[in-house]
């Protein structure tokens, strides 16, 4: 396992690539957030429970995040149901990335190459070249099937910020977590957002669970980090910054069964815009591609 130096392990200020958040939008069907209908196979039905939802969405998406860039991981199915939301996003200078086919948990290597198989069309002609697991999902043999459809980066784990991992060919820029003892010497795939990760003092802030619960403090930690020279990766949904129609009562139901979901369903859109009016933000793969710049330049040997 190779990690690239940059941020707080890294090994020279002055080639430090300028710190910034790394705002990711995973751009989901509301109902992705229940997990009651992983299993809805019917195209028509799965379009008509979304409502229109993540057309109308879009626009003010776009609007809020006005000159700053962010990227896109999109669930295929909504390109399929609404081919100008990939093309919109593509067109506003925003990264389009991959965060699945259709919602549902892709840990197992077998479902993601199914689902890899379904998105390959639309990510050639976009070519897409980042990943965001489902609910931050992935194992260890997932990266060479994701190297091996054309991925170069996936950002599907959490750990602490400033860690940019080298995985079968592939980089895995993590979700950032505050790690309140000592930084994990382990970065090995799968790392959700679980007990595990809560017990061996990771907070996983950069989980929009977190940013619903305490909006001020997790931009009190971004603004540290930055100040540390770290690129911290956070994550936000379409249905925190637009409401959906009759949310909170379709949503009842599973928030009542499981109150973990409730975060979720807070409006975020104010602390993005505080966030966009303080802070430097780009997408993943801007970030990635000025770190593979500054170390191809350091370890091209002086003539
Ligand atoms: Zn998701």
């Amino acid at each position: 396992m190779k990690r690239y130096k940059n941020g707080r392990d890294g090994y020279n200020s002055a080639a430090m690539i300028s710190p910034r958040v790394l705002l990711s939008i995973d751009y989901e069907p509301w109902f992705a957030l229940t997990r009651r209908y992983d299993s809805l196979v019917d195209p028509q039905q799965r379009r008509d429970l979304d409502g229109g939802f993540t057309l109308r969405a879009l626009d003010p998406i776009l609007e809020m995040l006005g000159e700053a860039k962010a990227s896109f991981y999109l669930v295929g199915e909504i390109g399929g149901w609404y081919p100008e939301i990939p093309q919109k996003i593509a067109a506003a200078g925003h990264e389009l990335g991959l965060h699945c086919q259709f919602h549902r948990p892709l840990v197992d290597e077998l479902e993601l190459a199914k689902d890899l198989a379904a998105s390959a069309a639309w990510r050639a002609q976009y070519h897409v070249q980042g990943y965001r697991a489902p609910m931050v999902g992935i194992s260890e043999a997932a990266y060479p099937l994701l190297r091996d459809a054309g991925f170069s980066y996936s950002s599907s784990i959490y750990a602490p910020s400033g860690q940019l991992i080298e995985k079968s060919g592939m980089l895995e820029l993590p979700v950032s977590t505050l790690s309140l003892f000592n930084r994990p010497a382990e970065l090995t795939a799968p790392r959700n957002f679980s007990p595990r990760l809560l017990a061996g003092g990771e907070v996983p802030y950069g989980s929009s669970f977190m940013i619903g619960l305490m909006p001020k403090l997790i931009l009190k930690i971004l603004e540290r980090e930055i100040r540390a020279g770290l690129s911290p990766v956070i994550i936000m949904h379409p249905y925190e910054l637009v409401r959906p129609e009759s949310f909170l009562r379709r949503m009842g139901r599973d928030v009542a069964s499981h109150p973990l979901l409730f975060p979720f369903t807070l409006r975020k859109s104010n602390f993005l815009k505080t966030l966009l009016k303080y802070f430097p933000v780009s997408p993943l793969l801007t970030y990635i591609e000025e770190i593979r710049m500054q170390n191809a330049a350091s370890s091209t040997p002086a003539s």
